[in-house]
This record gives C-alpha cells, sequence and structure tokens, in this order.
C-alpha cells in the first residue's frame, strides 16, 4: 500500500517536472526570438553602414573632378571622365549607378545616361533625400533600382552624398550612389545564421544546466522527503513502524480482512529494571533485538509496531477464534522470553500481552474502530499485567469507560454530598503479636439502586477524573472521624488508599496535614497506601510530598508491590516505611513455589534496606505460617477478617487478634 503511494507520487512528481521543464522553455525561446530579431535588425544597419562607407571611397574618388565643376552646367569631358569615373567604381565596388545633383538638387548626370542634360525647365521635383544631402547630411537606405519611376528592379542601397569644394565648405552638390543590396543581404544573412546559431547553442546550454539543476536539485529532495517520510511513520531504534503508522496499518488490515482480526498490545515486564541496572543503551539494544525477533515470528502481512517506550502493537490478520490468536500470541510471548544476551549480560524478559478480536470485540461489528481495539487490547493488557495473566482479552468489564461506569460518574457527586459513600475496615495484623496495628479504609458505594458497589465498580472511572480527588478527601475525613471511634486513645492506626491523582496534586501534603490537624489526629496515626505506578506519575513531586509528610509522621506504605515496574532499590531513595506484598503472590504460595520464593526474597530485602513488611491476601492459615517462618511483619487477608463495617468492627478486631496470635500448627 505504501509503494502504491511511492509510485503515484512518482509520476506526479515526473509529471510535474515535464510542466516545469515545458514552462521554462518558453521564456527561454521568446527571448531567443527577440534577441534574433534585435540582432537581425542590426545587421541589416551593419549592412547600411558598409554601403555608406563603400559610397563614401566611391564619392571621395569623384571629389576632385565635382568639387572644380560646375554642376550647373557638366563639360562633355567632365561627362566623359564622371561615366569613367563611375565604370571604375562600378568596377572596383559593384557600384550600380552614379548620378549627380547640382546645387539646385537637379538630376545632372546619371552614369548610365551619360548623354543626359540638365535642363532648368525639367519639372521633376528635388526628392527630399537630395534636399538633406544638400545640408550636408549622409543618407542610406534600402530601395529597389528605378523605384522613383515605380520600376521593380533588384534590391539596392541607395547613398546620398554631399559633394563639397573643400572639407570646410557647405555643399556644392549630390553624389547619389546605387549599391547591390545583394552581397549586403548576403553578409548580413551570413551574420544573422551565425548570431542565430551561437543564440541557440547558447539557450539551449542555458536551458539545460538549468535542468540538470533542476534535476538534481529535485533528486535530492525526492531523497529527503522519502527519509522524512519514513522517519515520520517509523521508529528509529528499531525501525518498526511507529503508533502513528501503526493505526494506519490497523485501520487497512481490519477493513481488508475477511474473517477475523486481532489487535494486540505487548509490553515487556519490568523493562524499566533492565534500564535502571544496565544502562539505556543496553534497554535500547534489548528493544532492538526483541523487535527483530517478533517481526521474524509473525506472518509477512501481519504487523509488528514500536508504540513507544516498552510497548509493541501487533495486528494478526486472518484469525477465525480467539484460540487461533491466543496461540500465535501466546508464542511471541516465548519468542520475546527466550533468554537474551544484551551487553554481555544474558537476560530473561517477559512480557504482558492484551488483545481485542474484530468483529468479535468492536463496538461496531461491521465497521471495525480501529482507536476502540487499540484502547480495547490496552485495557486487556493492564489486566494481564495486573493480574499476572501473561494474556489477556479485552473484557467489557475491565473498562473503566464503558457506560455504567459513566452514568455512576454522573452520580458520584451527589453520591458524596449525600452521603451514600462508607468506609469498610480491615484490620492489619503483628504476625509474631497478634496486635492490630492498623485498620485499613476500603470505599463502598451504597447505591440507592445498584446495591452496594465494591470499589472496582467506580474507582478506575473515578481516577480519570477531578472526582477523584473529591473522594480522597472524603475518605480521609471519614476515616479520621472513625478513628475516634475505633481506638479513641490508642496508637491504632488507620490506612488509606491514595491515587496517583491526588499525589500528584501540588497542594496534597498541605491539605492532608490540615485535615489532621482539623481533627486532632496525630500524623503518625495515618498510613498513606501507594502504589509503585503512583510514585512515578511526577516522582519529583510526590518525592517533594513525601519528604513533607514523613517529616511531619505520616507513614508512608506502598501497596500492591510487586505489581509494578519499581525496584526496592529506588523505594530506598524515598523516606517509605512499609512495603505491601501484592496479594496475587501470596494468595497462591501454597501451590506456586516460585512465589513463595518471591515473597520470601521481597520480606528478607526489604528489611534490609530498613521497611517493614505486610502481606495482603492471607486466606489461609497455611499461608499465614508460611509468612511467619519468612519473618514476614504483617498480614491482611480474608483469614483474619474481611473489611466490615464500622459497627462490626470491634468484634472483627479481636477475632483477628486472636487468629494472628495462635501459631498453626503444620
Ligand atoms: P487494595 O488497596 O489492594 O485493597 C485490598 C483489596 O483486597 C480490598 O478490595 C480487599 O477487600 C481485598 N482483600 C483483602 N483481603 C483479601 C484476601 O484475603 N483475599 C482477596 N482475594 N482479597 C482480599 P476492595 O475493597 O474491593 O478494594 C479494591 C481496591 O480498591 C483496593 O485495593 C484499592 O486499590 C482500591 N480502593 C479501595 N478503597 C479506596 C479508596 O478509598 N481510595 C482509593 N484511592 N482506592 C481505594
Ligand atoms: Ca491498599
Ligand atoms: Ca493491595
Amino acid at each position: 500500500m505504501v509503494h502504491k503511494a511511492d509510485g503515484t507520487s512518482e509520476l506526479a512528481g515526473r509529471r510535474l517536472f515535464a510542466v516545469y521543464a515545458t514552462a521554462s522553455l518558453l521564456p527561454i525561446v521568446a527571448l531567443g526570438a527577440v534577441l534574433s530579431w534585435l540582432l537581425g535588425v542590426q545587421a541589416d544597419r551593419n549592412g547600411l553602414i558598409e554601403a555608406r562607407h563603400q559610397a563614401g571611397i566611391a564619392a571621395v574618388a569623384m571629389s576632385p573632378l565635382l568639387a572644380t565643376a560646375d554642376l550647373h552646367d557638366l563639360t562633355p569631358v567632365q561627362r566623359l571622365i564622371l561615366g569613367r569615373t563611375a565604370d571604375f567604381a562600378a568596377a572596383q565596388s559593384q557600384v550600380l549607378r552614379v548620378s549627380v545633383y547640382s546645387p539646385d538638387g537637379h538630376r545632372v548626370f546619371q552614369s548610365d545616361e551619360p548623354a543626359m542634360k540638365h535642363s532648368s525647365t525639367e519639372s521633376d521635383e528635388v526628392s527630399d533625400e537630395v534636399k538633406r544631402a544638400l545640408r550636408g547630411e549622409v543618407l542610406a537606405q534600402l530601395s529597389h533600382m528605378d523605384a522613383d519611376a515605380g520600376g521593380g528592379g533588384p534590391r539596392v542601397v541607395e547613398v546620398y552624398q554631399p559633394v563639397r569644394a573643400t572639407p570646410a565648405s557647405g555643399p556644392v552638390g549630390v553624389v547619389e550612389l546605387y549599391l547591390p543590396y545583394e552581397p549586403i543581404a548576403a553578409h548580413a544573412a551570413e551574420d544573422r545564421r551565425t548570431i542565430t546559431r551561437v543564440l541557440v547553442g547558447g539557450l539551449a546550454a542555458l536551458w539545460l544546466v538549468l535542468i540538470a539543476i533542476s534535476i538534481s536539485v529535485t533528486r535530492r529532495l525526492r531523497r529527503q522527503v522519502r527519509a522524512t517520510t519514513y522517519l515520520a511513520a517509523h521508529d528509529p531504534l528499531t525501525s518498526l513502524p511507529n503508533r502513528m503508522s501503526f493505526r494506519q496499518q490497523a485501520a487497512c488490515d481490519l477493513a481488508e480482512s475477511p474473517s477475523g482480526t486481532a489487535v494486540a498490545v505487548m509490553d515487556l515486564d519490568r523493562f524499566r529494571e533492565v534500564n535502571d541496572a544496565l544502562g539505556h543503551r543496553n534497554g535500547d539494544e534489548l528493544l532492538e533485538k526483541l523487535a527483530v525477533r517478533l517481526r521474524a515470528a509473525v506472518r509477512p502481512d501481519d504487523t509488528v509496531a514500536r508504540l513507544g517506550g516498552n510497548e509493541f502493537g501487533l495486528v494478526i490478520r486472518d484469525v477465525a477464534c480467539p484460540a487461533e490468536a491466543e496461540e500465535t500470541l501466546q508464542r511471541l510471548r516465548a519468542v520475546v522470553s527466550e533468554g537474551i544476551v544484551v551487553g554481555g549480560l544474558p537476560l530473561t524478559v517477559e512480557a504482558s500481552v492484551g488483545y481485542a478480536l474484530h468483529p468479535a470485540d468492536s463496538p461496531d461489528a461491521h465497521s471495525p474502530d480501529t482507536d476502540a481495539l487499540l484502547r480495547f487490547a490496552d485495557i486487556a493488557m493492564s489486566t494481564a499485567k495486573r493480574r499476572r495473566l501473561g494474556l489477556a482479552r479485552y473484557d467489557e468489564a475491565d473498562n473503566p469507560h464503558d457506560g455504567t461506569a459513566l452514568t455512576l460518574m454522573g452520580e458520584l457527586q451527589r453520591a458524596v454530598a449525600d452521603d451514600e459513600l462508607v468506609l469498610h475496615y480491615q484490620p492489619k495484623v503483628h504476625i509474631s503479636t497478634g496486635r492490630v496495628e492498623a485498620v485499613e479504609a476500603l470505599v463502598r458505594w451504597q447505591h440507592p439502586e445498584r446495591g452496594l458497589l465494591f470499589p472496582d465498580a467506580f474507582i478506575p472511572a473515578a481516577e480519570q477524573t477531578e472526582l477523584m480527588e473529591l473522594l480522597t478527601t472524603w475518605v480521609i475525613g471519614r476515616s479520621l472521624d472513625d478513628l475516634g471511634r475505633i481506638d479513641p486513645s490508642g496508637t491504632m492506626r488507620v490506612a488509606v488508599n491514595v491515587s496517583a491523582r491526588s499525589l500528584a496534586r501540588p497542594d496534597f501534603a498541605a491539605t492532608l496535614l490540615a485535615l489532621l490537624a482539623g481533627h486532632e489526629v496525630a500524623p503518625d496515626r495515618i498510613v498513606l497506601e501507594m502504589t509503585e505506578t503512583a510514585l512515578l506519575i511526577d516522582p519529583e513531586r510526590v518525592a517533594d510530598a513525601l519528604g513533607e509528610l514523613s517529616r511531619a509522621g505520616v507513614r508512608i506504605s506502598i501497596d500492591d508491590f510487586g505489581a509494578g515496574q519499581t525496584s526496592l532499590g529506588y523505594l530506598a531513595t524515598l523516606p517509605v516505611d512499609e512495603v505491601k506484598i501484592d496479594k496475587s503472590f501470596v494468595l497462591d504460595m501454597a501451590l506456586n513455589p516460585r512465589n513463595a520464593a518471591i515473597v520470601r526474597s521481597v520480606v528478607e530485602l526489604a528489611h534490609s534496606l530498613g521497611f517493614t513488611t505486610t502481606a495482603e491476601g492471607v486466606e489461609t492459615a497455611d499461608a499465614l505460617s508460611d509468612l511467619r517462618s519468612m519473618g514476614c511483619d504483617a498480614a491482611q487477608g480474608y483469614l483474619l477478617s474481611r473489611p466490615v463495617s464500622l459497627a462490626r468492627l470491634p468484634s472483627s478486631l479481636g477475632e483477628a487478634a486472636r487468629l494472628a496470635a495462635i501459631p498453626v500448627p503444620r
């Protein structure tokens, strides 16, 4: 498709060039014509000048005789001599006729009529030329032999030359000479031809040089345009199509592929760590190598693109069913996770892939919406990552922007004002002592029509809007109120979840400290739970805010640790107090030794960096005893207590403490 467009533009370019070449030829031809006409006129003029010169020589030859003669009345001898001289001049310089005029302007001699006499009764009028010559002018003009008599004889140059007695005196008569025009014309024509040849040659050369320059400039420009077009459509690192051309290509594929098409987004897990640990150059090398692998692993008419960062986009054509798409995508994940050597170090990288199928997942099965499918694939990828699935297909329920969520957002503001939100609390228990050190506030929405809504139903959508700040402020305020009831004089803390959006607000720290002061709660009785992702939105500002809060005594906890991209090393640069190990590792520790190993090493590493550790998602006694043996500090989970309403919390607290304090025999 891209090639076709190239061909068309090349053809258009050629056509344009032909038009330009023709157009530039026009002024050159016009210039040539004007120049050649001007030079032709000049050649004629030169002919006349030459003729006048020749006539001058002939007249000079006759002047001794004429100067002394009485031109009113020439003697026969004088006529004879004049005739001879004229003959002589005729022989020498091809003078056709010599005439002599008297001072009163009448012809007194004509070489081809030697017998002609001057008669004062002659009625012929004095011609203009003769009059002017008698005033001292030398005239030369083109004419025909016997033009005065109406004769159409051969073309001649007619020259009138005044005759003077002495060089300083006035004219005493006029000599008229007829010179044959043919040799002069031939000479002029020869000049004209030479001039034309030089002109045509010169202008043609000029034109060719112009054309050559424009061809070379055009070629260079075209090459540049091609390079720019390529850069605009490709990722310079991997040479894969970039996001923009991926969208175009995906749109074409979706329109062309008769059966199903899968649009997928692949995100490399823990790529940031590779970058941090090995440097950006090695990170780039990794991306380059993986790009080559992916390109080689798909069919030629499938598309692989780099969407930016550590994200690749894929279009797999002709997939009849989800199983077929998943087979291909799993194969691609396997290709990525094969060992790879980067910067001399052997690495293994894993990828999370989300995909959406057209037409099955399309909002409108009949007209594919590329952007929607790409968004869906992205949502699926986030799900795959969050739930550690590796590969996930788009599920409407994961979409924070679907219709239900949007309606809910319309109602959320009112819900906060009408007190429809409620907080449930879940105890967090110190494993070795069984002491409940904190309760985590988890928001729910008692919806008048839909019943009790869990945060998954409205928090992700709220996070996209400013409502999230309203909600956070409400949760903090309410939990501080409740803390006074739960443990009025004690040391128990309340943990609240803070979204990325709230954390990134410049006035977050000030607002929180003001709320604490307003409720007369010591800052060290609140724990802020935030995810790794939230830390990365605006790292500098967040670091400042955390610094200020930590100095005031507020405790900082990293929620869902292990699910994101950060390393403990990075967290050590921040005033973090606690790491909460993501429940996905804890839930299946008994079945999955790999996860057990991860939990163990996170506990050890966190301790060595000075963090306390809490495991969430503790559902079984086995998990609790494993955590105890690993030295994990605190536990939270359904085993100890589900999140409960404020009213039910007191009994729940006692039960949790009791369960945690009893080491379960294995
Ligand atoms: P989270 O902060 O990771 O909260 C823990 C979630 O795990 C809670 O779900 C809790 O009910 C659930 N859980 C606790 N123990 C277990 C267990 O043993 N097994 C299993 N499978 N799950 C357990 P919940 O209440 O639905 O909250 C979901 C998420 O919603 C929370 O995850 C948190 O990210 C968010 N959230 C809840 N309340 C707030 C809030 O007030 N503000 C913000 N920003 N987010 C909130
Ligand atoms: Ca939490
Ligand atoms: Ca959590």
